[in-house]
């Protein structure tokens, strides 16, 4: 692992995409704190134009703009502000079968509070888990048959139902890693993909590396042709507010969501309803990147002023993982098959798979809600939640 400076501000050392420090700080503190309310003003002036234009665009047509979905907070947020702007919003969800049921309940809230129109794409079970097993083989990664799909599958829709723009929520590499600039006009492209969301690692390359496939499978990976995005914007809302991203996730509440009650993080809003994120996810994440998402979420807050930094600074004392659901009841592994993975794969961090970290999370930091006792059944492959 790789020592990187911590940043003076956020006291963390997390980031993917730029490990660059700017007078002692990283570049998410450096680029918000230059950010000023009359950026912010002309920022969201900028984004009602491209609303403007795609109303214009869509005249005649059923949909402004597909707004793609992850099944947790942020979805209220980014859709409450599209169906307030007046756009008619087509929500579009691609399931990776690592939801739970309260993931299904809130993405049924979601449509039914907001009275919009949805799509949920399924891909084919069977070969979606030979792609997650040999993601996982291959790259370490469980999200990549995910990714590659969702991309695909969003944009084919906006192409078959002619929508002019396409809204993501969230932009990491801008709101965490500081990549880019609030004033940079970003858009989602084949370059940005392969660089932002798939490492790197191309479909073609991805599937020439020994997944049992059956004919017929790169098509539902490979980005559309130049062509479909003609008159086409694809965006990230975040790249026009402000986006306190706690905030905003809480004030779902309101409308219905129900948080989750994660392991290895304080954040019950962010990717809340996942099987996988804040357990085999995060702890590859760890394996692969040297931190987990508490470090995110932890910069976050240090970052907008509503935590101090904590005494201990080492967080793995924080977190304890426990994998094996998802190798038993999702990629159906054998006992002895998981057992070579861990000795094997996960060598480096078997110690974080235990019944409970060494200093209790919830104690050190108390949650913004109070949490029910949920009884949360993983990897749902599908459910009407309301
Ligand atoms: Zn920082």
């Amino acid at each position: 692992m790789k020592e990187i400076v911590k940043c003076d501000q956020c006291h963390t050392t997390a980031s993917f995409f730029n490990r660059h420090r700017y007078a002692g700080v990283c570049g998410a503190c450096f680029n918000f704190n230059k950010v000023t309310p009359a950026v912010y003003a002309q920022r969201y002036q900028d984004l009602l134009h491209i609303f403007s234009e795609a109303k214009k665009r869509s005249r005649g047509k059923q949909y402004d703009c597909i707004y793609v979905a992850r099944a947790d907070a942020e979805d209220f947020f980014c859709v409450h502000l599209l169906v307030q702007e007046g756009l008619s919003v087509l929500v579009v969800l691609t399931n990776n079968y690592f939801l739970n049921d309260l993931a299904w309940h809130n993405f049924h809230q979601l449509v039914t509070y907001f009275d919009v129109d949805s799509v949920t794409y399924n891909p084919n079970l069977h070969t979606y888990k030979e792609l997650v097993r040999t993601s996982l083989r291959r790259y370490n990664s469980i999200y990549y048959p995910f990714k590659a799909i969702l991309h695909h599958f969003v944009l084919k829709i906006a192409s078959e139902k002619a929508v002019p723009l396409v809204v993501w929520g969230q932009c990491q590499p801008l709101e965490f890693d500081g990549k880019f600039q609030k004033t940079d006009e970003l858009r989602l492209s084949e370059w940005w993909i392969l660089e932002h969301e798939l490492n790197g690692v191309t479909p073609e390359r991805f599937l020439g590396s020994g997944a049992q496939l059956e004919a017929g499978t790169a098509r539902h990976f490979t980005f559309p042709s130049v062509s479909t995005g003609v008159n086409r914007e694809v965006i990230f809302l975040s790249n026009f507010t402000r986006w306190d991203q706690a905030t905003q996730n809480s004030d779902a509440l309101d409308f219905g969501f129900e948080p989750d009650a994660p392991n290895n993080t304080f954040d019950q809003f962010e990717n809340a309803g996942s099987s996988v994120y804040y357990q085999l996810h995060d702890l590859l994440r760890v394996l692969n990147h040297g931190f987990p998402k508490l470090a995110v979420h932890l910069a976050r807050e240090i970052r907008f002023g509503r935590r101090e930094k904590l005494d201990c600074q080492d967080l793995t004392k924080f977190l304890a993982y426990d994998p094996a659901p998802f190798f038993k009841d999702f990629l159906n592994t054998t006992t002895s098959g998981y057992r070579w993975f861990l000795e094997h794969r996960l060598s480096t961090v078997q110690h974080l798979i235990r019944e409970a970290p060494e200093i209790n999370l919830a104690k050190q930091m108390a949650s913004p809600k109070p949490l029910q006792n949920k009884n949360i059944q993983d990897f749902v492959i599908f459910k009407k939640g309301i």
